[in-house]
């Protein structure tokens, strides 16, 4: 597992090529071009919206969150880009630092609902190690937070480890105490984590279609579940894809703190909310850890400066 980590984080990296697909947003229902570009070292993940006038971008960052109801929303100087959770976590589970996602649309195309297109394509350019050290959070007090009946209390690891084990209690036949432990790994994320999908609950995508939203949403692109069954014909790709689901929605938000991170997560009936409030509360108290920077090719400096990186 060490040799994992190291070997994936010790120098930036950026996509050989750029890559691009076409999808639906989620929410808007509009059709969305998605361009990612290769982008230099401490760029960092940024969006740029090319159907505005200047072409303005939004950095990828927990400090630029700007809405978290029904999916991550990020903005900045009044410029939304919404539901970068699932390539964020792509991104970050693949080891990209670095690019420019280019979007004619305020959303990011949801795709099938999940990760794994993401990681398809990450995956068909191959990615590009930079002449740049990679600066790691490796946790080293206990960190809680809490929201009503949901919480995450994260502690420090002895080894370079990221594990989340994550467990969700809804009061629905299908859905009672699901639990799973994810060991992060590229490897384990795009086999065990990535292909599960968003989901929802038939009354809620009805609810949200007459408020305007979901528009985008069939069974092509999530699990839509009724009183007592799945509506998809295909069933589930996993047997537990819902947890599965909401540890790639907290990989995802986590991805906002724009580096990775080292502890023990335990999750229980989390959402986007209380993720982005953990990384707000990360952010704000990195007393609470310590910054590694590692640098090729395999000497790990220690810095004593206590700072992600830029905004
Ligand atoms: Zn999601």
């Amino acid at each position: 597992m060490q040799g994992n980590i190291i070997s994936m984080f010790w120098a930036q990296k950026t996509l050989k090529d750029e890559i691009a697909c076409t999808g639906i947003g989620l929410h808007s229902g509009q059709k969305v071009n998605l361009r990612i570009r290769p982008a230099l070292p401490n760029t960092g993940i940024v969006f740029k919206r090319v159907d505005l006038p200047g072409k303005p971008e939004v950095k990828a960052h927990v400090l630029n969150v700007a809405d978290n109801r029904l999916a991550t929303t990020i903005g900045q100087d009044g410029v939304t880009v919404s539901t970068i959770e699932h390539l964020l976590a792509a991104f970050w589970s693949m080891g990209v630092d670095n690019a420019i996602v280019e979007l004619d649309a305020p959303e990011v195309p949801i795709m099938d609902g999940s990760a794994a297109p993401f990681v398809y394509l990450i995956k068909s350019t191959g990615l590009k190690a930079q002449l740049a050290s990679k600066k790691i959070f490796v946790l080293k007090r206990p960190l809680r937070v809490r929201e009503g009946d949901k919480w995450i209390h994260l502690t420090p690891v002895s080894e370079l480890e990221l594990t989340v084990h994550f467990m969700i209690d809804f009061d629905h036949p299908l859905l009672k105490k699901q639990t799973y432990t994810f060991h992060f790994s590229p490897t384990r994320f795009e086999k065990e984590i990535s292909r599960a999908r968003t989901f929802g609950f038939l009354k809620e995508v009805e609810w949200l279609r007459a408020q305007g939203l979901a528009r985008g949403g069939s069974l092509d692109n999530a699990v839509v579940i009724d009183e007592f069954r799945i509506l998809n014909k295909e069933g589930l790709r996993y047997k537990n894809e819902f947890v599965r689901h909401k540890i790639l929605d907290l990989v995802g938000d986590l991805a906002l703190l724009g580096c990775p991170l080292i502890a023990k997560i335990n999750a229980y009936k989390s959402g986007h909310a209380l993720n982005h409030k953990l990384a707000k509360q990360i952010w704000r108290n990195q007393h609470l850890g310590q910054i590694i920077t590692l640098t090729p090719p395999q000497k790990t400096a220690i810095t004593e400066e206590a700072t992600f990186c830029s905004r």
